[in-house]
């Protein structure tokens, strides 16, 4: 596959950075993950603008034009579908650079270091909830940081969330804060249907302001669902009638088990098929 470092589009193989990099010594750095289909980005602005705020809240002196990453990204694309398929996300990660210290200190006069690459994506699944059997997810205390706003190429504390779930046999793991409400999931947001309403959580720093998530507060108005950004606790979780999880990757995934907790009826709902449906409709769109 064809990767982007500094400016150049290389072999994702030759593609090289120093050992000192501070990407690769302190987690140093911000990322995004732009899916596509069929050569169609989603969000594409979206993803910039959360980009360059995550640049900004570290004092990374990198700006991005959003038209010249446009094109770059979509070369990315372009180029990558022979070997990658229809179905593909984009990686973009832009960390402070390499120094010659080994310093807490951000240092000065650094250049900082501008990779991307394409993975392969799975497909997107049909707006069936009958065809879909849903997903079951683990459930832990969240023990990451507390600015979980800023997309931080640090991601050992959700790496371990994560690695929870895959070794209960589980999609993702959700997490909840210490009075008990849920934040989000090692690496996506979440929804409840409770009574035919919606809710997801608000923005603050214990959760990534996810653009899908925004994607799909959109639908759920287009579909006509009324939606509430507010503080949802385990207990309402787990008396939800539906709960889904949402990212780039995942678009949104309805969940029929939490721990040993069946949700709903244990079968997908029908807000999820509704919602899904526009959603699968507008994302190139919104
Ligand atoms: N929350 C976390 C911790 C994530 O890592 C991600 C994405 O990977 C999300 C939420 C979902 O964000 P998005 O919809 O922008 O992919």
């Amino acid at each position: 596959t064809i990767a982007y470092l500094n400016g150049e589009f290389v072999p994702l193989e030759q593609a090289r950075i120093s050992p000192l990099d501070r990407g690769f010594l302190f987690g140093d750095g911000i990322y995004e993950v732009i899916p596509s289909y069929a050569g169609k980005m989603v969000g594409f602005s979206q993803h910039m603008a959360r980009f360059a705020k995550g640049l900004a809240a570290i004092e990374i002196d990198y700006k991005i034009d959003r038209d010249e990453w446009q094109t770059l990204v979509q070369r990315l694309i372009d180029d990558n579908r022979e070997t990658l398929g229809d179905n593909i996300g984009v990686y973009l990660h832009v960390s402070r650079g390499a120094d010659t210290r080994r310093y807490h200190a951000y240092p000065e006069g650094v250049t900082p270091t501008v990779f991307g690459f394409a993975f392969a994506l799975s497909a997107p699944v049909k707006a069936d909830r009958h065809a879909h059997p849903g997903a079951s997810v683990s459930l832990a205390e969240d023990l990451r940081w507390e600015r979980c706003h800023i997309k931080s190429t640090a991601l050992l504390g959700n790496v371990m969330h994560f690695q929870q779930s895959v070794k209960e046999g589980n999609a993702e793991t959700l997490l909840y804060n210490h009075q008990g409400e849920i934040t989000e999931a090692s690496s996506s947001n979440v929804f409840i249907i409770k009574d035919g309403k919606a809710f997801t959580p608000p923005l603050d720093n214990q959760l990534l302001p996810g653009i899908t998530r925004m994607l799909v507060l959109e639908c759920l108005k287009i579909a006509g669902i009324e939606v509430s950004e507010e503080v949802i606790t385990v207990g309402e979780l787990l008396a939800a009638d539906e709960v889904w999880i949402t990212s780039s990757g995942k678009e949104i995934l309805p969940i029929v088990k939490v721990g040993d907790n069946q949700i709903g009826d244990g079968k997908v709902g029908e807000i999820w098929e509704k919602v899904f449906s526009v959603y699968s409709e507008q994302k190139f769109v919104l």
